[in-house]
């Protein structure tokens, strides 16, 4: 297994520098939240998919009954979700898959995130003045389009882990594309709330307002230009996309949308995925395995757990404030980090051994010892090979993801999050699939106090993620893969579904349903409306700042024990975890 090294022992400095606290990206757009009544725990004996969407779940699970490998059913469910849950995530966006190939013990992960085109310059997203645009003005249209990874990465992973044939892989997607769905109504209360800017481009506002209304919840619809899409990528292979007329056809959409892009046939035909060794911390008796850069999801739940990793949260219980003292410290500790140092590899040196190292995260986590808020959450220094000045990246990303878990019966395991980043990404839509916004997870600034901003626009770069598909490892095995979408809210759901699992003894469902808390650096986000908020007063006087609001998570998590398979999908949205 290839992993990042780790080593663990005491040192006691502690770096700052960095201004705190302001985030310069807006507020995220308020998703549909809905009631956290846990949902059931699924149980299975041979294998189990956890997906946002039944549908996609059911495609997974008619994979896995065949025969199928975790990779076909993750495949065949993304094909799915591009089609009944295309607000989130599908062929015009970008993912990252961890995989357990339980034949060798390797644990791989896969980067199909999306890229800048050749063209793309730092200023891509400054006015004449060089301010920074509006987010929104930025989203809509061919200029936050970065070339897609999603087609790439799964004919990618087919290769590597597939058993079944490709083209059977899109046999549920097509059927529904060409028989028709039901519109679920999560989709159509997003397509309703975002009707102004999906209107803005022919074809997607043909599609979802067809005659001017919003397509409603139980109405049942096809896409037939989606599924003349799945038959291209089915009998071409993801060439059928990245070259000829499907390629021109999405670099035309962009280069004519009325905010346009400089993504070229040239950019669609160099796209390629990248393997990397997963990202890795111990706590505790496991590892916490997840996407290293450009991804920022991986190291920073890693970070939080390997902070915690002294504290007996177990006994402290989910209802302490003294529990969530320490993980919202924590986690303003690895946000800080996250903010100075994560950016595209290629472009930017990553200390990530140093990140994750354990002698760094115990004087990381020394600094929680005061019993009181931190006064301030700095970057610190981990052991690194280079010098840099960059200046911190503190933008937030809008949330529009989806996540999905499979186990199949040879013990293969996949954890993915895909998206095309906020919903409905770019509203540009081709062919039956929305083209992403993945480009405004760069920074809009791309300098500050004279030095380059880490995570800004360059050509050819990946934008810095929060995505992190995790699986975590025991003596070598895989016991439990989670994931989640939300931005850069990702870290603490996925963090909070982990501790929930291994420190409170939840099952996935428990896990993923407990109120969500987080301190990105900013106030101390409590889940509007559920028991999260009996700890406003008690972190207030512990010396945070509180925000109450909506924390729509879509966590898919499955745990993997001697006894068999056990998942669970977050209440919040719509996803089912179905097993055998
Ligand atoms: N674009 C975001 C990222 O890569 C994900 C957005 C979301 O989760 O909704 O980190």
């Amino acid at each position: 297994m290839r992993r990042i090294a780790l080593a663990w022992c005491f040192a006691a400095a502690f770096a700052a520098a960095v201004p705190a606290l302001a985030q310069e990206a807006p507020k995220p757009a308020p998703e549909i939240a809905s009631p956290a009544a846990p949902k059931s725990a699924v149980r299975s004996k041979r294998w189990m998919a956890a997906a946002a969407n039944p549908l996609a779940a059911e495609a997974a699970a008619e994979m896995l009954r065949a025969g199928g490998s975790a990779v076909d059913a993750a495949a065949a469910a993304q094909f799915v979700l591009g089609l009944v849950e295309p607000q989130s995530s599908g062929l015009g966006g970008g993912a990252f898959l961890v995989h357990f190939n339980a034949a060798s013990g390797e644990l791989t992960t896969l980067d199909g995130r999306e890229t800048a085109p050749a063209a793309a310059t730092p200023t891509l997203f400054q006015d004449d003045r060089g301010e920074p645009l509006a987010f929104m003005d930025a989203v809509v249209g061919g200029r936050s389009v970065g070339v897609p990874g999603t087609p790439r990465l799964l004919e990618a992973a087919h290769r590597r882990y597939g058993k079944l044939a490709w083209g059977r892989l899109f046999g549920p997607a097509l059927k529904l594309a060409e028989e028709g769905f039901e519109v679920s109504p999560r989709l159509a209360a997003q397509i309703a709330e975002d009707a102004p800017r999906l209107g803005r481009d022919a074809a997607a506002r043909a599609y979802f307002l067809p005659g001017g209304t919003p397509l409603a919840a139980g109405s049942r619809i096809t896409n037939r230009a989606y599924a003349r899409t799945l038959a291209a990528l089915r009998d071409g292979g993801a060439d059928a996309f990245y070259a000829g007329p499907m390629a021109a056809e999405i670099v035309a959409a962009v280069r004519n949308a009325e905010n346009p892009g400089v993504l070229s046939v040239d950019d669609l035909a160099r796209y390629a995925i990248v393997e990397r060794p997963p990202a890795c911390a111990p706590y505790r008796a496991v590892e916490i395995c997840g996407m290293g850069p450009p991804s920022s999801g991986g190291i920073a739940v890693a970070q939080i757990l390997g902070m915690l990793a002294n504290s007996d949260l177990a006994a402290l219980g989910p209802k302490s404030p003294e529990a969530w003292r320490l993980i919202g410290d924590a986690q303003r500790l690895a946000f800080a980090d996250r903010e100075r140092y994560v950016a595209d590899p290629a472009f930017v040196p990553q200390p990530t051994a140093g990140l994750v190292a354990r002698d760094y995260l115990d004087r990381r986590a020394r600094l929680l010892t005061g019993g009181r808020a931190l006064e301030k959450a700095e970057a610190g220094e981990p052991k690194f090979s280079h010098a840099g000045r960059f200046a911190p990246d503190t933008a937030i990303e809008l949330p529009g993801t989806s996540h999905l878990v499979v186990v199949d019966a040879a013990g293969d395991v996949v954890s993915m999050t895909t998206t095309i980043e906020a919903g409905f990404g770019s509203r540009l839509m081709v062919r039956g699939f929305l083209l992403n916004n993945e480009l405004t997870d760069f920074s809009f600034r791309s300098h500050k106090d004279g030095a380059p901003v880490t995570n800004r626009v360059e050509p050819g770069k990946r934008p810095r993620s929060s995505m992190a598909p995790t699986i975590v490892m025991k003596d070598g095995r895989p016991v439990f893969a989670v994931g989640s979408p939300g931005g850069s809210q990702i870290i603490g759901y996925v963090a909070k579904t982990l501790i929930a699992h291994l420190d409170w003894g939840m099952d996935p469902a428990a896990a993923a349903a407990l109120p969500n808390m987080l301190n990105r650096r900013g106030p101390f986000e409590l889940e509007k409306g559920t028991e999260a908020e009996t700890l406003a007063e008690p972190l207030k006087a512990l010396g945070f700042e509180i925000k109450l609001d909506d924390m729509t998570s879509g966590v898919q998590a499955i745990a993997i024990g001697p006894d068999g398979l056990t998942g669970g999908a977050d209440p919040r949205r719509e996803g089912v975890a179905i097993g055998e």
